[in-house]
């Protein structure tokens, strides 16, 4: 089969991290651009591909990125203010290399705002600081004084990232099943207003990995269908959401953020400990995990609607993510030992029995109940779609290549994040790779189905509170 060229990208390319994200991105690249091979640089610490990559003719730099490291290295990468920095890496400062990629005038993706080693588990400054919500305004502020900079697409994964695009689309296909013509807004508070005037309370970023392989898995060792170390740290960290103007009560524990335009609460509990109750069509109602992610801030900050200085109407906005079985055990298992598991796998596409990702948007409260939209991938045609990657992997770097063509096409937009791209033209690059996309109406809300009856707290006026989400 031949693949569509997206476009050419002039310059070197260094891809920082050659995980299991890494190594599904570069087919990708490989497939969809064309580019000066020999100018291709990966560094990654770890030299368990270094024969791989050798033998594609791509140059290693086995070191770590550091605080102190990085603007030497990158520098003597990029002589010519232009190429590409394709950041998959954990334990890289996001904010200190946009900025970086921003004096060296080149061009720059990642699928996290992430901190600098150690941070995500440095309690000592207090549980507010290790929030998504912090990372998010550095990459804001540093946004706010890049303008017509080079483009650097912050947070470009599946989610954060596709799921902004999938949510426009959602959005649109609401408005036509209730009956309203509109067109795709071309501004931030038309979109804002679409969601306001069809009458959304919230939504979820639904989630169900079932992926499963064949070989019970072994004690003491935590099994992810992605990076497992990326995984800790966002259960880790504690819960947080976008916090909608709908909403009467804050849960116990919550807090305000006292900086910042405040469109999120943190809860002072981990993401990982934290269940919600949630809809995926994978098998109706579900629990999720209410774990921090960039979107949930991202989407509710972009949906606001204001007069003025005064906030009308926001979203509340979450994850509510059911991992593949043997991450939920892991999970279990890490949490009840209280101590960091030694020993990480990473399911292949290969060990990969049976199962599928389904990830997308739960919109509830709106005048058809809940809609949920989004991409349904089985491990089979993630396989016959690209090599050596499970469907969540596939879901991730279709979103990177999506970014990396929309920042090519768009090479002077400074920094910004999935919401604010062209949502049509990356998910007319990404729908190849996803699987059916597929919407589901539902008349499930959080206050349906109860084994027995014990206390709870509930709010039988209004189903979409959080309240009502909020499982333990
Ligand atoms: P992984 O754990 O498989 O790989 C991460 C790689 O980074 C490892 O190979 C590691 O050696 C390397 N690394 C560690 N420290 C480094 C340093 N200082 N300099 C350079 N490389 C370093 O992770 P993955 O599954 O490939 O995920 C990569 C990133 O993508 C993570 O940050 C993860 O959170 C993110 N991610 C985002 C999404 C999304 O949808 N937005 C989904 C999956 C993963």
């Amino acid at each position: 089969m031949t693949h569509k060229i997206h476009g050419h990208i002039d310059g070197p390319i260094v891809m920082v991290g050659f995980g299991s994200i890494g190594r599904g991105t570069l087919p990708l690249i490989e497939r969809h651009f064309t580019y000066d091979r020999t100018a291709f640089t990966v560094i990654e610490p770890s030299s368990d591909h270094a024969v791989f990559l050798a033998e594609k003719g791509i140059r290693h730099l086995p070191l770590a990125l550091t605080r102190e490291n990085m603007r030497e290295v990158l520098s003597g990468l990029f002589p010519d203010r232009k190429g590409f920095v394709v950041n998959l890496s954990v334990d890289v400062g996001s904010v200190d290399m946009m900025a970086l990629c921003q004096e060296l005038g080149v061009l720059y993706i990642d699928t996290v705002v992430e901190p600098w080693a150690g941070h995500y588990f440095e309690t000592s400054k207090g549980n507010a600081a290790r929030t998504n919500y912090a990372l998010r305004e550095e990459a804001r502020a540093l946004a706010r004084r890049s303008v017509g900079g080079p483009t650097a697409v912050s947070c470009c994964g599946a989610n954060p990232g596709m799921v902004s695009w999938l949510l426009k689309e959602a959005l649109l296909r609401l408005a036509a099943d209730c009956g309203r013509a509109v067109a795709a807004p071309a501004t931030r508070e038309g979109w804002a207003m679409l969601m306001r005037d069809l009458g959304v309370r919230g939504l979820h970023v639904s989630e169900r990995d079932t992926q499963i392989t064949a070989r019970p898995r072994p004690a003491g060792v935590f099994v992810n269908t992605w990076s497992v170390e990326g995984f800790l740290a966002e259960t880790f960290q504690p819960a947080e959401l976008g916090w909608g103007t709908h909403e009467k009560k804050l849960p116990a524990l919550a807090h305000r953020f006292d900086h910042g335009p405040g469109y999120a609460i943190w809860i002072d509990r981990p993401g990982g400990e934290t269940r919600v109750r949630s809809w995926c069509p994978t098998d109706g109602p579900q629990y999720g995990l209410l774990i921090t992610h960039n979107e949930a801030l991202s989407i509710a900050d972009y949906f606001t609607v204001r007069d003025g200085e005064t906030v009308q109407y926001r979203p509340t906005c979450h994850y509510a993510y059911h991992p593949c079985n043997d991450a939920v055990l892991s999970l279990y298992e890490t949490s009840g030992a209280g101590v960091l598991p030694a020993a990480h796998h990473i399911l292949t596409a290969e060990e990969v029995v049976s199962g599928e990702d389904d990830l997308g948007l739960l919109i509830y409260g709106h005048e058809k109940g809940a809609l949920w939209y989004g991409s349904r991938l089985t491990i089979e045609r993630a396989r016959d779609l690209a090599p050596g990657q499970n469907a969540t992997g596939l879901q991730v770097t279709s979103a990177v290549l999506a970014g990396m063509v929309w920042a090519l096409e768009n090479p002077r937009a400074g920094i910004v994040e999935t919401d604010e791209m062209d949502h049509a033209r990356c998910l007319e690059v990404q729908r190849h790779y996803l699987g059916r996309i597929e919407a589901h109406y539902t008349d499930w809300t959080p206050l349906k189905n109860r084994i027995n009856s014990f206390p709870e707290e509930r709010d039988d006026s209004d189903p979409w509170q959080f309240s009502n989400f909020l499982a333990n």
